[in-house]
């Protein structure tokens, strides 16, 4: 169903119930098959682009469904190739995703929410508060939109110059759980886009209940956002470990239902003075030990207001190379976007939420979490 809307909304359904609808509309099986093609092998904007389906489907779908898609508000590139875009949805609401090319991929940083309830105090998203979740067509649609004008930029061939997801942009991934799977299915469909579960990756500040279903029910990797190694430090940057510390977090990762060879990816935001030290680093060589890991270490961008620094160079080197003596796989991760805002932490979208909120100091967050998604906190 679309969010406002009385009627559902065709880029939403799963596969089965696509079928469903075309079968009562009395046609063959074979039309759900390209009609599915059409919205997410094709990303079809509208049902007329629908060419090989008869137009008495097409004002048959018309009558009993709607078509989500997309707007483009915005589109900001990077010197570094980065591409940032704002969408605006049926209702008007702004989300953020990031493109990101690399010589062997090309990445798509897909927001799950507008705005987000965990109240990180380092994320701009953070400040603005949850606005609503999105929908499984809204999520896939943002893959669809980036697929579309990344042709027309000529960086890649059609139908799908993406070559893996990441959902770390607005919103946490696990707080609304059963659309982000959905939409996973969607998008590993063999006759939608098609992506590999080796290629897509869904990120968590730590919802610990859910990231079992994460791993019985799909196949897509999984990040997990650390940011602190004490419990001290940590309820203070993400409120959230308040209701699962970080022994509760890592006991979930080291029983995370996980392919043979796969490893947990750890993001670690090093944020100048806080949690940049060597003693930071040690500890997390030894948080991490046992699990088949690697530590993504994200030096933090300067948001204004947060109250938060970039760590000096030399820390981001010192940090990393304890990790190496210890035998611990890290990389530090290139700082992205920094120009455009689309970096780690920086996605905002103004108007989202009706606008971010005023920052919460560090050590302020959010404490009383809203609980949309049903999780029991
Ligand atoms: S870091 Fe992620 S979970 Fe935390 S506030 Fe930002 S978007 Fe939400």
């Amino acid at each position: 169903m679309s969010p406002g809307g009385a009627l559902p909304d065709l880029r939403s359904l799963a596969r089965p119930e696509l079928a469903a609808l075309v079968g009562e509309l009395g046609e063959k099986p074979f039309r759900a098959r390209q009609l599915f093609r059409w919205l997410h092998r094709n990303g079809a904007a509208t049902l007329d682009e629908m060419t090989d389906l008869s137009r008495p489907l097409r004002a048959a779908l018309a009558a009993r469904t709607s078509l989500m898609t997309l707007e483009r508000a915005t589109e900001q590139r990077s010197v570094d190739g980065t591409i940032k875009w704002t969408w605006r949805t049926g209702d008007g609401k702004l989300i953020e995703s990031v493109y990101m090319p690399e010589t062997d991929r090309k990445t798509l940083c897909v927001s799950s929410q507008v705005g987000c309830a965990l109240g990180c105090t380092f994320c701009m998203t953070g400040t603005m508060g949850l606005a609503r979740n999105l929908t499984p067509g809204e999520i896939v649609d943002q893959v669809h939109r980036a697929n579309r004008r990344l042709v027309e930029l000529g960086e890649g061939p059609a139908p799908r110059p993406l070559t893996n997801l990441v959902f770390m942009g607005m919103g946490e991934p696990l707080h609304n759980f059963d659309r982000v799977k959905a939409a996973l299915e969607l998008l590993l469909d063999e006759d939608g886009p098609n992506f590999s579960h080796r290629h897509v990756t869904v990120s968590t500040s730590g919802l610990v209940p859910v990231m079992r279903r994460l791993g019985e029910e799909t196949q897509v990797k999984l990040a997990v956002s650390l940011n602190a190694t004490t419990d001290a430090q940590r309820d203070l940057l993400m409120p959230i470990n308040r209701r699962w510390p970080i022994g509760e977090l890592l006991a979930a990762c080291r029983s995370f239902p996980m392919k043979q060879g796969r490893r947990i990816t750890f993001e670690y935001v090093l944020l100048g003075g806080v949690n940049d030290t060597d003693a930071d680093a040690l500890r997390l060589s030894r948080l991490v030990a046992g699990i088949p890991a690697k530590v993504n270490l994200i030096p933090y961008n300067d948001n204004p207001g947060l109250g938060f620094q970039a760590p000096a160079p030399e820390r981001v080197e010192a940090f990393h190379r304890i990790l190496f003596d210890r035998n611990i796989t890290a990389v530090i991760r290139k700082n992205r976007g920094a120009d455009i805002a689309a970096a780690c932490g920086q996605l905002a979208a103004v108007g989202a939420t009706g606008g971010p909120r005023r920052p919460a100091a560090p050590g302020q967050g959010a404490v009383t979490l809203t609980d949309p998604g049903g999780l029991g906190y």
